[in-house]
């Protein structure tokens, strides 16, 4: 019997055995650098001789792996491969589909620190942080396998004398995920698994920077016994392959998880039907986050201290739900601040195999977007710590504080995806709120008050996919905390939730007559 899902747990790190299993992966791993892992077309690994490199960040001359580039032939196969497969993937029975889905979480499960070692190097992630996003990747597999479980005989409908009714949901057919760098294992097995409960099979193209992790999917999809066909691995250059895979006539939804301009370029093209296309093609998008911690008055100003700062420097900042913006009543604004530096002193940042707090960040490109943020967070506010920046070796940016800044300043509006947070004062709650509201992104928020009122009015008002009360803005739990944001912060298709495989099924009704 499937048991009811749960969170997988967090690895505790201070227990000694779990250090050294650890330790063992990082240097496991290791012995795979410089692999070149092909396409997956129709089961088929296909070597291109064009290849992408992926660097360590924390070290940017170390090579990770190679993978091969994908051209727009190779989407025409990888489509022809996933239509083929879904004539007999969506035909199967949806529990054993789930049933076989939950084979894949039991592999990676065991596997767990291999992944999460990976993410160390590929994505400079923290252990905490890469332990977090093989978790989480586990959670959606399990979650969404059970969600399928519930989906799969329908939902009840009336009948009435002499005709009886039926509700009931079909997949849809090939279709594309597009992920991105910063939840490499997580929301790239999410968004392709989902899809593929339901029945559905997909192009998987994803992010750049992180191409190796999401091969190890494969690898055990395959191990699992995945049909071949089902996930189809294309990696490439978004450039070539994006728009193609996009516009492709036979793409029936597309799952794009990233910024707000390649979301926004993907729903328009997305709404052009293409010669041959006979149907409508469905967007999700999941797309960047201004966040916004709240400090009332009356609040537990340590508790605020340690949201602010966790929040903003987890993973280097480089989360969608990251809180980037801290706005604070006037009356504890200089307590909060003075207590957020102090906390920030404490952080320690470097290569993450060492166990540091803050590892890098993800590129070159980010790196030098984020210190321009800098030098415009040195015009707009005042630096209260951090600001240091070296990339010599690895993409290395200190925990950053901006304090006294205009809620329309650039650092308090645009997504810096970075260790950069800005702090702002307010007269009152209904200013916080104000503030908290007055960027296009809608994606999470915290309220740290304990003022019953404030809460009730912010659960109201605060106008943000997610909402905390008492705790920072990030950390969502799949089945706990589904996911997605309001306004630009994306389409709202919430991950981890009851409704999220509803975006990859039709409902079809069928009537009888007796
Ligand atoms: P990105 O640059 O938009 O890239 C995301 C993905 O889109 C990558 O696989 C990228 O490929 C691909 N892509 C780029 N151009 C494309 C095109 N024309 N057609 C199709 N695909 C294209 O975003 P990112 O820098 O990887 O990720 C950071 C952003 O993601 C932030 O804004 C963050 O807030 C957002 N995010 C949102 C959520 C959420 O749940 N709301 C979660 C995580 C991240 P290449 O890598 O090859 O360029």
């Amino acid at each position: 019997m499937v048991q009811p899902y749960r969170a997988e747990p967090a690895t505790d790190f201070t227990k000694e055995e779990n250090k050294k299993a650890f330790r063992d992966a990082l240097e496991q791993v290791k012995n795979d650098f410089g692999v070149k892992r092909p396409l997956i077309i129709g089961g088929e690994h296909i070597e291109t001789e064009d290849q992408i490199t992926s660097y360590n960040p924390s070290n940017k001359d170390e090579v990770v792996g190679h993978v091969s580039k994908a051209t727009t032939e190779h989407i025409d196969q990888a489509m022809e491969a996933a239509e083929e497969a879904f004539e007999s993937w969506s035909a199967w029975d949806p529990k054993d589909r789930a049933e076989l889905l939950i084979r894949v979480a039991a592999i990676i499960r065991r596997r767990k620190h291999e992944f999460s070692a990976l993410m160390v190097y590929e994505a400079g992630k923290p252990w905490n942080e890469a332990d977090g996003d093989t978790n989480e990747g586990i959670d959606f597999i399990e979650y969404y396998a059970r969600s399928m479980m519930e989906l799969a005989d329908g939902k009840p409908t009336l009948d009435r004398e002499g005709e009886q009714n039926k509700y009931f949901y079909q997949p849809m057919g090939p279709g594309v995920t597009i992920t991105p760098w910063n939840f490499p294992f997580a929301i790239m097995t999410g968004t392709t698994v989902a899809p593929i409960i339901a029945g559905n099979t997909v192009l998987l193209k994803p992010a750049e920077g992180t191409p190796l992790i999401a091969y190890k999917l494969m690898e055990v999809l395959e191990e699992a016994g995945v049909p071949k066909g089902v996930v189809n691995f294309v990696t490439g250059d978004a450039g070539v392959i994006g728009d193609y895979m996009v516009d492709h006539h036979k793409t029936h939804f597309i799952t794009f998880t990233g910024s707000k301009a390649t979301g926004l370029r993907i729903n328009k093209r997305a709404a052009e039907v293409q010669e041959g296309q006979t149907f409508l093609k469905r967007v999700i998008t999941e797309m960047g986050g201004k966040d916004t911690i709240i400090v009332d008055k009356d609040a537990d100003l340590d508790l605020a201290a340690d949201a602010i700062v966790n929040s903003a420097f987890g993973f280097s900042g480089q989360k969608c739900s990251a809180g980037s913006r801290a706005v604070i009543h006037k009356d504890v604004y200089d307590e909060v601040l003075e207590k957020s530096i102090e906390l920030t002193k404490e952080l320690t940042i470097g290569d993450p195999v060492d166990e540091t707090y803050m590892g890098p960040v993800i590129s070159q490109k980010q790196f030098d977007m984020i210190k321009d943020y800098i030098e415009i967070g040195k015009e707009e506010g005042e630096l209260k710590i951090g600001g240091e920046t070296d990339d010599s070796k690895g993409y290395f940016i200190n925990p950053t504080i901006f304090a006294d800044l205009d809620p329309q300043a650039r650092i308090m509006q645009e997504e810096i995806f970075g260790p950069v947070v800005a702090f702002a004062k307010a007269e009152d709650f209904d200013e916080m709120l104000k503030i908290a509201n007055n960027t296009e992104y809608g994606l999470t928020g915290a309220v740290i008050t304990n003022t019953r009122e404030h809460w009730n009015l912010a659960c109201r008002k605060f106008n943000v996919g997610n909402l905390y009360l008492n705790r920072g803005c990030t950390a969502a739990v799949v089945g706990y905390h589904p996911f997605g944001g309001f306004k630009m912060s994306g389409s709202d298709q919430k991950t981890g939730s009851p409704d999220y495989l509803l975006n990859f099924l039709e409902q079809k009704v069928v009537s009888e007559m007796f």
